[in-house]
């Protein structure tokens, strides 16, 4: 069972912590959601969208109080929590603008009458979501859902329980309908409950594989439909016409970028033989020169872990690896602190036997691999179980282009690390899950391509 709390991993104190629904809360909460979808059906997606951008404003005058609950909560950096919040009301807008003409009908060509198929909400839909981006990821859903005319319930993290409630918050009273979202502090056992009820029509996770599993098999078995972003162990490939000064600029926010707690942040990174010392000095450089802190504060650059057990987990982690013969090339000196602090690190020389070799680390760790040519890091690359993201490093783009359309991923960002906005899809293949998240792709994940077809003339 779940048990939401609010703790701040910078002194490791909890300051808030939330019941489970009762039985009837949450029937209510679906009644209210499904009356919602029911009425949604007769008006037009155009009916919601200033709406939208009402709720993209309201993100960003409450900027601030919405980044702070992040930093409290799971202590990512405030600037980072600031940015994601702007990045959350460009998705509202994006949806906004663009969300009732992708929802226009689609005709078809066919000799058998005159066709066109609508694109339909299909009902409510349940979205389950991680604390790594708080806000972030209950926007992914929420915004082309809420366009579409699917009500949303959140279940979101058990350490993010305030930003759930705050995000809930900030939506109503920027004018959404009551039902258009409703937060819930479910356990496992009533969200499998709430997935088997018919009202629900949709399931969007994201998560780790584990999570994913469990939530896809319950939607599976009430044949659900469901989308799963999960996790990624995603390669970040360097070749040898790699422009030095782009290097080191991507390098920087490739592995600590929200404490290295990122799906798409580079674990992996790949270098062909003539760039492998110049990446790990760059990487080592980089690492070094972080200042841990209190995350509020804006000289801080290395944020505590979301919590204490992912550093001890990561910790656990990194023992494997190394036991199993990974070499520590540098890593961060002690930090004096009660926060879920985990010191940065690189390892080197892990083989493909090492339990590290095909995990995600889900932290300030880079795993550094040398190879001898561009073939070599293909196949290191698609050599996991997994499948989300991908960088390649060139200063010649047809190079680049070319080993990227090589890469069993789901995205892949050249000259860059990851990338995210409201018009691009995200998402992964193998165990990184099944759908795709935001543009136009994402606005179809729990749509119904309706199918009219006239044939008058035929009879
Ligand atoms: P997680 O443990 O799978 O949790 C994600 C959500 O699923 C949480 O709300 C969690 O609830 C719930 N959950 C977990 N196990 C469950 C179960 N057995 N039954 C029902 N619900 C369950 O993932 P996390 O560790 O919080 O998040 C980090 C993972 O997310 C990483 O693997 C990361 O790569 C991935 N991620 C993927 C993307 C993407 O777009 N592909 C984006 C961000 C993060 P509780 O918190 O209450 O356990």
């Amino acid at each position: 069972m779940s048990r939401y709390q609010s703790i701040n991993p910078y002194t490791n104190k909890e300051f808030a912590n939330y019941d489970n629904p009762t039985t009837k809360q949450i029937d209510d909460a679906i009644n209210l959601a499904h009356a919602l979808y029911k009425k949604w059906r007769h008006e037009k997606p155009e009916t919601r969208t200033p709406i939208l951008h009402n709720i993209a404003d309201a993100f960003r005058k409450n900027e601030d109080k919405m980044a702070k609950m992040m930093t409290l909560e799971m202590g990512k950096l405030f600037s980072e929590a600031k940015g994601e919040v702007e990045i959350s009301a460009s998705i509202c807008d994006y949806y906004a603008e663009h969300g009732a003409e992708l929802l226009k009908p689609e005709p078809l060509k066919t000799k058998l009458g005159n066709a066109y198929y609508l694109k339909q909400a299909t009902g409510v839909v349940m979205a389950c979501e991680p604390w790594n981006f708080p806000l972030y990821q209950i926007i992914r859903v929420f915004a082309p859902n809420f366009i579409v005319g699917n009500p949303m319930l959140l279940k979101h993290a058990h350490n993010v329980p305030g930003c759930a409630a705050l995000a809930a918050k900030i939506i109503k009273r920027a004018g959404a309908p009551e039902g258009s979202l409703i937060n819930l502090y479910l356990s496992y056992g009533q969200l499998a409950d709430v997935i088997a009820d018919p009202r629900i029509q949709g399931v969007a996770l994201t998560g780790s594989e584990r999570g994913g599993s469990s939530v896809a098999e319950a939607a599976g078995k009430n044949l659900k439909k469901s989308t799963m972003e999960l996790g990624g162990n995603d390669a970040f490939i360097v070749l040898d016409d790699a422009d030095p000064e782009v290097l080191r600029k991507v390098l920087a926010g490739a592995r600590t970028y929200n404490a290295g707690q990122v799906c798409t942040s580079s674990k992996r990174i790949i270098v062909t033989k003539s760039r492998y010392d110049e990446v790990l000095h760059e990487l080592k450089t980089i690492f070094s020169g972080l200042k841990a802190g209190n995350p509020l504060k804006a000289d801080t650059t290395l944020a505590p872990m979301n919590s204490e057990r992912a550093k001890e987990k990561l910790g656990a982690q990194v023992k494997e690896a190394t036991d199993a013969g990974a070499k520590i090339f540098y890593q961060y000196p002690e930090i004096n602190s009660n926060g879920a602090f985990f010191r940065p690190l690189i390892l080197t020389n892990i083989d493909s036997k090492n339990p590290a070799f095909d995990k995600e680390l889900f932290g300030p760790v880079a795993e550094v691999f040398e190879v001898d040519d561009d073939d070599a890091a293909i196949e290191l690359a698609n050599n996991s179980s997994y499948g989300l993201g991908s960088s390649v490093i060139s200063k010649n783009i047809k190079h680049a282009q070319d080993v990227a359309a090589q890469i069993e991923t789901g995205m892949t960002v050249i000259n860059g690390s990851w990338i995210t906005a409201g018009e691009l899809p995200f998402g992964g293949v193998k165990k990184s899950g099944y759908g795709r998240e935001l543009s136009s792709l994402g606005l179809m994940a729990f749509v119904n391509e309706h199918l009219v077809i006239d044939v008058s003339k035929n009879n």
